[in-house]
Order: structure tokens, then C-alpha cells, then sequence
């Protein structure tokens, strides 16, 4: 009995286990997101999660997180507890999984995290072996090259399958042998399909392809004893009556092993959809998003750059869904979770991560975000990434940044240029150059102009005695009849004065900066230039 001298410690069958995973209520749609912690902080990881939730949620559909780390070579330390985070950051919540405090589990199904499941996976592996359906391998890497070569020279597809699996074939004794030897082995799949054979795949994304049946008796167990993700994510998805497996393009061709595994099993494979990756264009053309060369795969850089979760929700979520565009455009104010995401329509070709997009998206959800919950959320960004500004900011009385934030929410398309549009509404020090002041296309041909505008505008301040202006109308009502009064151009007057306000070459215009700043600081200002000129 091969299989009770390669798993000796394993006692249970396959039914022992999967008595103890009750049945689902047959009509509960059940998906899960799977990521693997061998790198963290992707953006795929969070558009292929709200791809599953939004499908799931709209639903009513069970959505559980799982997490796949059998590889373990490549496993960053603390990746899995970050993906919780980051998925909470983003409100994606899930029904299961890892996500209760101190990542413990949620939910009948557990343990949700592969590394703690090695035992059922020997169970079913140990299983195959009893039914010939799987073998110990015992070739080394200097063989498989070998193989290879071979393989190559005579132009047939390389891996190990049939006629070069000499381990298939291998008689019991051969096998004892090398086992008392204490030669290392993986075990592999008995492949019964055919090279030549091609089947039919139904795909809710990519609707039916025909593509090659699996010959390859791939690995299920490594040499160190852990199963490979083809084999443990199978066995989970089963256990916990996973009815729709949603993952991206990559594993689309490893869906006929899956198949053929889930025929072996005799159980059910769920429905799959295979959505498209993230792609970008550059001067290379088309290709997919990477994680080493672009720094908009890291979810931090979206952080970095201060754009509100909402807006990166709604980029990714026209990402997902082409139409959700229009229909952002008429509900504004709605929550992305009441749009009808359809699975079937996902991108197949790729996702574009265009961040001149993003730009755009982002600037409409600051424009129709109240000004109240922008300098909450701008505050608690501050706070977080710049905590020089934020104690800066905050020495300033609420109602005069909230006066900023609710000019500036038209202008600007994330949070990181707040700060650059407003700095000098922070600093009374400075003044501008001279230069700056004078300006022929304004008709500002020497500094003795600019003076009579700056003065003209004092005057027309000095005269309120300090009652502030209640709205930008009211400032520009007052200014545009002293102008016209001196025969005047708008623009000719307003330079200076804008200049003397805010001392820089771009800013919002004068009137604005008036009534942000109030009569008796734009007073202030424009004394302060007045007697340096
Ligand atoms: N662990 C796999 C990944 O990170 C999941 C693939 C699947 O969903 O089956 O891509």
C-alpha cells in the first residue's frame, strides 16, 4: 500500500473531511477572493477584491476571504495582515475569512489560510494515491533538464507527462526503494487526458472557449511537503462550496487542470470568470501593469498622492464596469454599491490604469463632496502624511480653511495640491517680486501702476472698517464699480493686487483670495507690498 508508506500519519478518508465542511443552502451564491501574500500592496489586488464584492454584494451573494500561501519561498512576512487592512481602508468587508481582530477567523469553513490546512490537503492527496491517480516522483532538477532538452531537440512539448514520466511507470519496489534511499520526491498528478484532445470551457467573462486538455502530470505536492496552490485552492474551493471563482486572466490556462482535477475528484467545478489584467500604455505600447517598473501598481502610491478612497473607487470601478461613467454622472451623490456591476460585461481585454483619468475621476467626487466632510477627511490626510502642514493648518481658525476648501474644491484633483495652491495663505512673511508685479501683457508697464491698483484697492478695503465680505459676488460687486468708476480694465487692476495677496504667479484670482483672507488680512498684505515698493 504505496500511499500508507508516503503518508503514514494520515488516518482520515476524504469523507471524514468533508462531513465535517456542512453543505451550503443550495441556492447561496458563494465567491471568495484568494490573494497570495508573495507581494503586497498591488492595485489588482484591490479591483479584483471590489470586482468580487460589488458582483457579490449586489447580489447578496457570500463572499469570503482566503488566504493562499503555499508558496512559501516567495511569502513576504506580514502581506496577508496588510491585505486586511488595506481591504478596510477600502470598505471591503467579507462574510469569512481572517478579517476579525488580530486577523482571526470568521465563519463555518476555517482555517481560511492554506498554511494551516496541510492535513486535508493530504487527506484528498493521500486519496489519489490509493486510487492511481497520483504517484511519487523521484526525478531530480538535473533529469527534468534533461527531459527538457530532449524535448526541445525533438520539437514535442516539454514537462513530464507519460512517456517521460519514468516515476509513472515505476514499479512498487522501485518506489520503496528509492524511498529507503531517502530520496527526495514531489508527488504528481496522473494525467488521463490527451495531448491532442481539446475541450470546451465555459467562462461567465470570456463566454466558451475551446482550449487543450491537460496532459501534464503537474506537481500537487511539493518536496517539502506543502501541496501546490493548483491543488490546495481546489480542495478549499470544494470545502467551502464555492460556487464562482472570479480571478483574473493569468489562470485561465490552468483551467483545464482544474477541470480535469475537479473530474478526478468527481465533484462539480463552481462556474469561473477570468476578467482581464491591468494593463497601461506607454512608449512600449500596451502591456500589463508591473509591479517593479510602475509605481501606480503600489496602492501606497495612490495614498502618497493624497487621492480620496472614493475617487479610487470610482476609477476603478469605471474600470470594472465601462457604463458605470454615465451613471456616475446622474447620481453624483450614490454610493458605488448602487450600481448594477454586471460580471458579464467586465473588461476582458485589459483594464486600463490611466491616471489622466483618475485625475478626472478624482476632481468630480472632490467637486460634488460637501466642503465640511472634505476638510474632515483633508485634515485627517494632513495628519498622516504631512504633519508639518497639518499643525500649520491647523493654527488657522476652521472657518478660514473651510472658506479655502470650499474655493479651492473646483480647482484642484487631489489632496497633495491643496497644499500647493494654498501655502501662502499660511505665510504672512513673504512678498513679491518685483518682477511678478509688472507684467506688460497685463498692461502693467512699471511698478508706479501696480502701485495705483494696489492703492485703489485699499482705499476700497480701508472704507469697509473691517466688515468682512460674505461671498465672492459681494467682493467682485464692489471691486468691478470701483473699476469701471476709474475707467478701468478687471484684469489691469486685479494683477497687482492678486499679486500682493497671495505673491504668486498662479493663484485662484484676486476677489477669491479677498474673501478667504478677509479685509483686514488682504489689508495687511497690501500694505506690506506698498512699503517695500
Ligand atoms: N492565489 C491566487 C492569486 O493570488 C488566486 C487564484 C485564484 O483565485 O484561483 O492570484
Amino acid at each position: 500500500m504505496l500511499e500508507n508508506l508516503l503518508f503514514p500519519e494520515i488516518n482520515e478518508t476524504p469523507d471524514d473531511i468533508i462531513s465535517k465542511y456542512p453543505r451550503r443552502n443550495s441556492d447561496l451564491v458563494v465567491t471568495r477572493m484568494a490573494p497570495s501574500p508573495t507581494w503586497f500592496l498591488h492595485i489588482g489586488a484591490v479591483y479584483s477584491t471590489l470586482l468580487d464584492t460589488v458582483v457579490a454584494k449586489k447580489n447578496n451573494w457570500i463572499v469570503f476571504l482566503r488566504i493562499e500561501d503555499t508558496d512559501q519561498k516567495r511569502e513576504i512576512e506580514w502581506a496577508a495582515e496588510k491585505f486586511v487592512d488595506i481591504f478596510k481602508v477600502f470598505w471591503l468587508n467579507f462574510d469569512e475569512g481572517p478579517v476579525w481582530e488580530n486577523y482571526k477567523d470568521v465563519g463555518n469553513y476555517w482555517p481560511y489560510t492554506q498554511s494551516k490546512r496541510e492535513y486535508i490537503y493530504k487527506v484528498f492527496i493521500k486519496d489519489l494515491v490509493a486510487r492511481g491517480l497520483a504517484y511519487p516522483c523521484f526525478l531530480t532538477e538535473e533529469e527534468i533538464s534533461e527531459t527538457r532538452a530532449i524535448q526541445e531537440a525533438s520539437k514535442v512539448p516539454t514537462g513530464i507527462y507519460k512517456e517521460y514520466s519514468p516515476w509513472r511507470y515505476a514499479s512498487s519496489d522501485d518506489v520503496k526503494k528509492a524511498l529507503s534511499e531517502n530520496k527526495e520526491f514531489v508527488i504528481r498528478l496522473k494525467s488521463t487526458w490527451e495531448l491532442t484532445k481539446k475541450i470546451d470551457v465555459k467562462d461567465i467573462v470570456k463566454w466558451i472557449v475551446s482550449t487543450q486538455e491537460n496532459f501534464l502530470d503537474i506537481v500537487i505536492c511539493k518536496k517539502t511537503g506543502i501541496p501546490t496552490y493548483h491543488f490546495a485552492h481546489l480542495i478549499d474551493d470544494y470545502l467551502m462550496w464555492t460556487t464562482h471563482v472570479i480571478r483574473s486572466d493569468e489562470w485561465f490556462a490552468s483551467l483545464p487542470l482544474h477541470l480535469e482535477l475537479f473530474n478526478m475528484m468527481w465533484w462539480k467545478a463552481p462556474q469561473y470568470a477570468h476578467y482581464g489584467p491591468l494593463v497601461k500604455i506607454d512608449w512600449e505600447g500596451k502591456r500589463k501593469l508591473s509591479k517593479r517598473k510602475d509605481l501606480e501598481a503600489d496602492v501606497e502610491f495612490y495614498f502618497r498622492e493624497w487621492y480620496m478612497v472614493e475617487a479610487i473607487i470610482d476609477f476603478l470601478s469605471n474600470m470594472i464596469n465601462a457604463w458605470f461613467e454615465d451613471w456616475r454622472k446622474q447620481n453624483p451623490n450614490e454610493s458605488y454599491l448602487d450600481y448594477d456591476f454586471k460580471l458579464e460585461k467586465v473588461n476582458t481585454a485589459g483594464a486600463l490604469v490611466d491616471i489622466d483619468k483618475l485625475n478626472w475621476v478624482s476632481s468630480n467626487t472632490i467637486k460634488n463632496t460637501s466642503s465640511e466632510i472634505l476638510y474632515e477627511k483633508l485634515i485627517k490626510y494632513l495628519e498622516k502624511y504631512d504633519l508639518e502642514f497639518f499643525k500649520i493648518v491647523k493654527s488657522f481658525p476652521d472657518i478660514y480653511n473651510l472658506k479655502i476648501v470650499s474655493e479651492l474644491k473646483t480647482k484642484i484633483r487631489k489632496f497633495s495640491e491643496y497644499k500647493e495652491n494654498t501655502f501662502f495663505l499660511y505665510d504672512e512673511s513673504k512678498i513679491p517680486s518685483r518682477e511678478l508685479l509688472v507684467n506688460q501683457k497685463m498692461k502693467i508697464d512699471d511698478l508706479e501702476t501696480a502701485k495705483k491698483w494696489l492703492i485703489l484697492a485699499l482705499d476700497l478695503l480701508e472704507k469697509r472698517n473691517k466688515t468682512d465680505f460674505i461671498s465672492v459676488e459681494e467682493v467682485k460687486n464692489s471691486f468691478v464699480l470701483a473699476i469701471n468708476k476709474a475707467q478701468m480694465k478687471n484684469g489691469q487692476v486685479l494683477w497687482p493686487v492678486r499679486c500682493a495677496l497671495s505673491w504668486e504667479e498662479f493663484s485662484p484670482w484676486a476677489l477669491e483670495l479677498i474673501y478667504i483672507l478677509w479685509v483686514e488680512k488682504s489689508i495687511f498684505r497690501l500694505k506690506n507690498v506698498l512699503n517695500f515698493l
